[in-house]
């Protein structure tokens, strides 16, 4: 049996990369295709009439054509546009900085439903909540569950130890946390208080909307960023484009403070 030749899919927009005068090659993320590239002729003409449906960070009903090469985007219906996505730029940085990470842990075609509602929620709690960083940390922790990169944070991740309730490390080339012990032999390791690692444990076992009502504190919550963002780092072996611009971003707003 053939595939047919056109198909339809529900997506999220996360990647736009500009092609030529005015075409672009768009980044899809789907519930059943895993991510796919799509062909999208003349999107950047200020008449298409595709490009309100295909912006980025739009949840989407696609059309597509098969193509030799590449597939080509025929039609588009917008599902949510979370407008305040696209209209307030700390929460479009929070967007993207989510859609990266996502288009950099995975491989084209591998489905991953549970990734997709999970960035589709994200996307949504960020126009809803007012609690951000957690929320990102909450994404963070559960996308790595996805990708196969889930943090060991329940016992020594070297030698299987209970971890005491002190200051513990978090090992990234280890791939979890460490009791002060076990640190010493790794290359790399932060210091995780005990409160930290009570919240990522809780992030890591719960679903959003339990874990929402968790109240942190500015240093608390500067302390889970750093060990998340280490070990992203470290899994990605660079900075995430996203992640840097999140950083430019929060200096430009503390020195505007
Ligand atoms: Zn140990």
């Amino acid at each position: 049996m053939t595939r047919p030749r056109n198909y339809q899919t529900e997506a999220i927009i996360i990647k736009k990369t500009r092609l030529g005068e005015a075409d672009s090659i768009l980044t899809l993320y789907t519930p059943e295709l895993g991510k796919i590239q799509g062909f999208a002729k003349s999107l950047r003409k200020p008449k298409s009439k595709l490009a309100g449906h295909l912006e980025l960070l739009t949840h989407s009903q696609v059309s597509l054509a098969r193509g030799r090469n590449i597939d080509t985007i025929t039609g588009s219906q917008t599902i949510t546009s979370f407008l305040p996505l696209k209209t307030d730029l700390t929460l479009t940085s929070y967007a993207l900085y989510a859609t990266e990470l996502v288009n950099q842990f995975t491989a084209d075609h591998i489905e991953n439903r549970t990734l997709f509602h999970l960035l589709l929620e994200t996307m949504e709690k960020l126009c809803s909540s007012s609690n951000h960083d957690l929320l990102l940390r909450h994404f963070e922790l559960h996308l790595l569950d996805e990708v196969g990169y889930r943090p060991q944070l329940q016992q020594c991740v070297v030698c299987h130890q209970p971890l005491e309730p002190i200051i513990n490390a978090f090992c990234s080339s280890a791939g979890g946390v460490t009791c002060p012990g076990c640190s010493a032999s790794q290359l790399v390791s932060y210091p995780i208080s005990v409160n930290a690692l009570k919240v990522l444990r809780f992030l890591q076992g719960n679903s959003y909307d339990t874990v929402s009502k968790l109240k942190i504190d500015p240093p608390l919550s500067r302390e889970l960023e750093t060990v998340m963002r280490g070990y992203l780092k470290y899994l990605l072996e660079r900075e995430v484009k996203s992640a840097a611009w999140l950083d430019d971003l929060k200096k430009q707003a503390n020195s505007l403070e």
